[in-house]
């Protein structure tokens, strides 16, 4: 309902520009948006208008809430919206913040929740509503952006895949058919990890993916965008699936841009 009102909002934020300051959060925090083309980089910054209208921000634990803080959770969230057709998080009402690994009273590890850690949380996805960080962990993982770890886009992998109703592995494909590919690729490497971390080996994906489903397409999202050209060697099918899903290609984007590196 109202739906052209939200629209017509909407276009308008889209169409005022991001301050100078909120760009040079972006770039000193988000490196893949600074690798971005200049459709790709505006159509960003629109979502991040966006998220920033619509979505609160909380700080816990003591925290208060900066721009940079706000501004850099918005991007990171908002690249894995590029291309698509999105309602932005419709989910996601309240961003929570504490300053570091925070401990959760129990009483809220209960119903619907996906919570990462055991004592020392980084970040939980609640399916309803709520998404909550630990700041010291968003810097980090924005100070190292190809190591494959980024609660932020863990985290709102989490609530894409939700969107379906179930935070299962298995986000919203559009055609059924891109169904049996998905259960097809991803399943095999699910379980080609979990096999592999039962006999003691290692494996380039982390090793928190074979918990589940829903934790392993978070876990290969990470990688996706923050070490994709190793995700599209070792992992080829696994790539394409996410290719396929995110209509981002970051190993062409990170090659051509290692590429023009003197
Ligand atoms: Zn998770």
């Amino acid at each position: 309902m109202f739906s052209f009102l939200k629209d017509r909002r909407r276009a308008a934020l889209r169409a005022e520009p991001l301050t100078p300051d909120e760009r040079a959060t972006i770039d000193k925090n988000v490196p893949y948006a600074s690798r971005l083309d200049d459709a790709d980089r505006k159509e960003l910054e629109g979502l991040v208008k966006i998220f920033l209208a619509e979505k609160s921000f909380e700080g816990c634990g003591g925290l208060e809430i900066t721009e940079e803080i706000q501004v850099t959770i918005a991007a990171l969230a908002c690249v894995l919206l590029l291309h698509r057709e999105t309602d932005i998080y419709p989910g996601v009402d309240a961003i929570l913040v504490y300053p570091s690994a925070y401990r959760a009273p129990s009483a809220r590890a209960e119903g619907g929740v996906v919570i990462e850690g055991e004592q020392a949380r980084l970040g939980e996805s609640w399916t309803r509503g709520v998404v909550v960080l630990a700041w010291d962990h968003v810097k980090s993982g924005a100070a190292q952006p190809a190591d494959g770890q980024n609660v932020v886009l863990h985290e709102f992998a989490h609530q894409l895949d939700g969107e379906d109703g179930a935070m299962d592995g298995a986000p919203d494909l559009g055609a059924r058919a891109r169904y049996t590919s998905w259960a097809h690729v991803l399943g095999a490497e699910f379980s080609e990890l979990s096999a592999k971390l039962h006999a003691g080996r290692g494996s380039d994906i982390d090793s928190y993916g074979a918990t589940s489903p829903a934790e392993f397409f978070a876990v290969v999202t990470e990688m996706f965008f923050e070490k994709p050209r190793a995700l599209k060697r070792r992992h080829p099918e696994l790539y394409e699936e996410l290719a396929t899903f995110y209509k981002q290609d970051p190993a062409e984007r990170s090659s051509s841009l290692a590429a023009r590196r003197p």
